[in-house]
């Protein structure tokens, strides 16, 4: 077993599905504690359970990571090579009397438990037959019936187990593959990992890591970090049917890696000086695991979308522009509709999927009419008609020279006026009379601002786009 002077931590994804957001915070506070600590951050690809395993996703899940702006430190350890290890561990533990084989099927260890009622799980019954291996025969660990088994955990504090509730749990199935927490405690030990740090439902299966270490005489202790579990607003723990939970759907969703990353860091934890918003970096001066709070914690998605927006706001301008293009369609138009809008789009938009459907109408030579807004801002508006007619006799006297958002706007400021929408003291009411002239430019009710838009769009465009609306609305 190989020993460091400095921590050394691991994630340990099964890949039975893609990487979730509470396996994010798992990868993200084992990173952060070893950036922190000057420490080793390893990958464990826990791929023994060959009917549920699905490889294609090991690669999916290092993409997650590294999208994240994560590193780990050297290769990945797969446990698939590693099976003669295991196999050596679990004869270990039947040759000296720590576990036994069982031929009980799991429908008969069900069976049974209905039976005999209250709790579930298996009863022993294999325990003293002293069988021996044989086809359909699985490996249990023979837990004590007596005393305690205990840790520490920096997250939860002393955490105890009475031995005679644990279940003698199966460590190497009948088709010979070992079980989770028979190869997950060899190679923690093997692999030098000094801090374990994973989600919170992993405690109860800790007693049983530390006895099968123990019987193995491993003489290892890790210390412990049990994550808090993640929910949903009504605390529910997140779902993987239920909720939007793969980190790469938030990908696809717009949402920006550094924006991800600083959001799953406030998942149980939070920086002393409670300014939640900033870089990684920072990030890693002021994490402690110390820190860390054992009391679910809330994913919220509207904080992620607030906390997203924020970062779009501080992106430079190109940069805003080179990842939000990645969200348009392909072609010229989009792009130079892009550039020309985004300082005004970037003030908007929550996500990088928000900024096609608020500027498409730039390049699409018919934009989608809202019926709904097409019904509050011209049937039911006020002066709609009036408002469109005068509009259009000023931009229709507005030369393509003389075009641009300030005398676009003093167009519509006028073009209130003559429709009789003016307010106290006379003064114009633009929002007014900007309603139905959006609707008919863009299709929409709300948008990017109206004169700057019209300016882009030009003048053939708007002014046959205006036509259209007042034909149709006769
Ligand atoms: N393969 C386990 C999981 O995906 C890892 C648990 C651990 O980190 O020890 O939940």
């Amino acid at each position: 077993m190989p020993t460091s002077e400095v921590p050394v931590v691991r994630f340990a994804p099964s890949p039975t599905g893609w990487l979730h957001v509470g396996g994010a915070r798992t990868v993200l506070f084992n990173w952060l504690f070893a950036r922190r600590t000057g420490g080793r951050f390893l990958l464990r690809v826990e791929d023994t359970d060959t009917e549920r395993n699905r490889p294609e996703l090991v690669d999916a899940i290092y993409d997650s990571i590294r999208w994240l702006g994560l590193d780990w430190d050297g290769e990945p350890v797969h446990q698939s090579d590693r099976f003669d290890a295991y196999r050596e561990a679990a004869r270990q533990l039947a040759d000296a009397g720590h576990a036994y084989w069982c031929a009980c099927s799991a429908e008969q260890v069900q069976a049974r438990a209905k039976e005999r009622g209250g709790p579930p799980g298996y009863d022993g019954f294999c325990r003293d037959r002293g069988l021996g291996p044989g086809e359909g025969r699985a490996l249990r660990f023979r837990t004590p019936d007596e005393g305690t088994t205990s840790f520490d955990d920096v997250v939860r504090g002393r955490v105890e187990f009475e031995n005679r509730t644990l279940e003698d749990l199966v460590v190497l199935r009948s088709n010979g593959t070992p079980t989770f927490i028979l190869a997950n405690v060899v190679d923690d030990a093997w692999m030098g990992i000094t801090h374990v740090i994973r989600g919170e439902e992993h405690v109860n299966g800790t007693p049983k890591y530390l006895l099968i270490g123990d019987a193995l005489g491993l003489g290892y202790r890790p210390v412990f970090a049990h994550l808090p579990v993640l929910v949903d607003e009504q605390r529910r723990k997140l779902s993987k049917r239920r909720d939007d939970v793969a980190v790469s759907d938030y990908r696809a969703a717009g949402y920006l890696p550094e924006a991800m990353v600083n959001y799953l860091a406030l998942l149980g934890w939070g920086p002393p000086d409670g300014v939640e918003i900033r870089p990684l970096a920072e990030i890693v001066e002021l994490f402690r695991l110390e820190d860390v709070t054992p009391s679910p914690a809330f994913f919220d998605v509207r904080k992620l979308q607030h906390v997203n927006g924020e970062y779009i706001r501080g992106l430079a301008v190109d940069d805003f522009v080179a990842r939000a293009a990645t969200f348009l369609p392909p072609g010229e138009r989009p792009r130079q509709a892009l550039q020309a809008m985004a300082p005004l789009v970037q003030e908007r938009v929550r996500t990088l999927a928000e900024v096609p459907e608020l500027i498409d109408f730039l390049w699409l030579d018919e934009p989608a009419l809202d019926a709904a807004a097409w019904d509050k801002a011209m049937v039911r508006g006020k002066g709609a008609r009036e408002v469109l007619d005068a509009t259009l006799a000023g931009l229709e006297r507005l030369g393509d020279d003389g075009w641009s958002a300030g005398t676009v706007r003093a167009v519509l400021e006028a073009a209130a006026v003559d429709a009789g929408l003016v307010g106290a003291e006379g003064k114009p009411q633009l929002a007014k009379a900007q309603a139905p002239v959006r609707v008919a430019v863009t299709g929409r009710a709300v948008g990017p601002p109206l004169f700057e838009a019209i300016e882009v769009l030009g003048r053939d465009a708007t002014l046959g786009r205006l036509r259209a609306a007042r034909a149709r609305l006769g």
